[in-house]
């Protein structure tokens, strides 16, 4: 593990998930596995939506976002008429639905977005909203929750939730916490800065100027107290 592990620079260590396109950290594998297999029991089909995803792929998605590639949301999900013209807006309408590359959980390899696959009606596309997590997933995270608060999760827990850093709670987000934890300490934001400085991405300026707040608001919130 490297300080680039904790951005999606270093793909060493990640091993795919067996009958899914996603892979995870070595060490999320077996937890992972015990976890499906209670929620198995229990009558859920633990569903993956997203696992490890790499700095590429996230400034993929930030950058067609600032160009208006991608459809830019308000906080209410309604799309924006037309991009904020002034960068630093722009930049947080972005930050309120996207992550900033190199600060996404799930450059880490240790976090999983994830549904219930038996709750999901044939031909419904998993969006992964509030809605869906009060509708049709809501007994799979009444389970998720209890399992978590009886530790009984296999080190999976929730870290966006409720009153905690700027980042919106996502239900169907865990993180499996001894794993993320190496990451965190990996996880250095002088290198980031100078990922920045040479990265070819959108809003730059803007990102440098706002720094260490962009660090306080949207990462450490979330690590391990
Ligand atoms: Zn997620």
């Amino acid at each position: 593990m490297t300080t680039l592990s904790a951005f999606g620079l270093d793909e060493n260590g990640l091993v795919s998930i067996p009958e899914t396109e996603y892979r995870v950290c070595q060490s999320v594998l077996e937890p992972l596995e015990k976890l499906t297999a209670v929620a198995k029991s229990a009558g859920f089909s633990l569903r993956i939506e997203s696992a490890y995803r790499s700095f590429e792929r996230q400034l993929s998605i930030w950058n067609r976002k600032a160009t208006g590639k991608l459809t830019l949301r308000d906080a209410q999900g309604v799309p924006f008429p037309e991009l904020p013209q002034d960068e630093e807006i722009l930049m947080r309408a972005i930050l309120f639905w996207s992550a900033l590359p190199g600060t996404s959980r799930h450059h880490f390899g240790t976090d999983l977005d994830v549904v219930d696959g038996n709750s999901v009606p044939a031909g419904y596309e998993v969006e992964l909203t509030e809605e869906e997590c009060d509708g049709m997933f809501a007994p799979f995270h009444r389970w998720l929750s209890s399992q978590i608060d009886e530790k009984k999760s296999f080190g999976f827990t929730r870290v966006f939730v409720p009153g905690c850093g700027k980042i919106q709670p996502e239900r169907w987000h865990i993180s499996h916490r001894p794993s993320a934890r190496e990451l965190e300490k990996c996880f250095d934001e002088k290198a980031l800065r100078a990922v920045y400085e040479k990265a070819d991405i959108c809003l730059k300026s803007a990102i440098l100027d706002n720094f260490d707040e962009l660090m306080r608001d949207y990462v450490y919130p979330y690590f391990e107290k």
